[in-house]
């Protein structure tokens, strides 16, 4: 406990990850494993099976590229139409968790809040719309989204990211906590350069302090 207090003392910044973290995975999963095999699967006349296998098989190829991430790629690469029509079918798979509004609002009176995400900004700037987290109500929410893509031209959130973001917010490795659903890139990564680290693991498969399975336990820990 005496911990908990010193984290909540040091802590100036509290950083999200988006994907799995505030915003339900559903809506991604649906556009990659669904919209985008049934549109190649219409596309070239193939039984759904073999077209998601070609496309599975695609993405595993491609895996790196700057690109990947960004859906408006896969949809010109394979020719499969415009990519906001996928969007616009799957739009209301776009949810918060149930607990995010609740903890992000508590939050945000003591904490600056951000977003380091993976996600390309077709994605994370639509979700934040959809979710009335776009302009105002996401100035007001969060001071920055930094999305590893389009800030820094990478995929992955590695060291150099995570060290931009504090050079960027002007604070020190120990006066941010970033939390995150991904073991490695949420939690050892940013560990590494003194970052404080909490890994959501909502399926409560793993135990530990440093676990959290759900966000409201943010709040005795931040706000004791
Ligand atoms: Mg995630």
């Amino acid at each position: 406990m005496a911990q908990d207090m010193t984290l909540a003392g040091q802590i100036k910044v509290v950083s999200f990850d988006l994907d799995g973290t505030l915003v339900e995975e559903a809506f991604d999963n649906a556009i990659w494993f669904e919209e985008i095999p049934q549109r190649y699967a219409a596309k070239h006349a193939l039984p759904l099976s073999q077209a998601t296998e070609r496309v599975l098989a695609e993405y595993r190829a491609l895996r790196g590229h700057p690109r990947w991430t960004d859906m408006g790629f896969w949809f010109e690469r394979f020719a499969l139409g415009d990519w906001r029509d996928a969007v616009a079918a799957r739009r209301h798979l776009i949810r918060l968790y149930p607990e995010a509004a609740e903890v992000l609002r508590a939050l945000s009176s003591r904490y600056r809040l951000v977003i380091v995400t993976q996600a390309e900004r077709k994605f994370h700037e639509l979700k934040l719309r959809t979710l009335r987290l776009g302009e105002q109500e996401l100035r007001a929410a969060f001071e920055a989204v930094f999305a590893t893509p389009d800030h820094f031209g990478r995929l992955a959130k590695d060291r150099e990211v995570y060290r931009e973001v504090l050079r960027r917010l002007g604070i020190a490795p120990h006066e941010m906590l970033h939390v995150g659903d991904h073991s490695e890139y949420d939690v050892a990564v940013p560990r590494t350069l003194g970052i404080h680290a909490l890994h959501l693991d909502r399926r409560g498969m793993c135990q530990g302090p440093d676990v959290i399975h759900d966000l409201r336990a943010l709040l005795p820990l931040l706000l004791p």
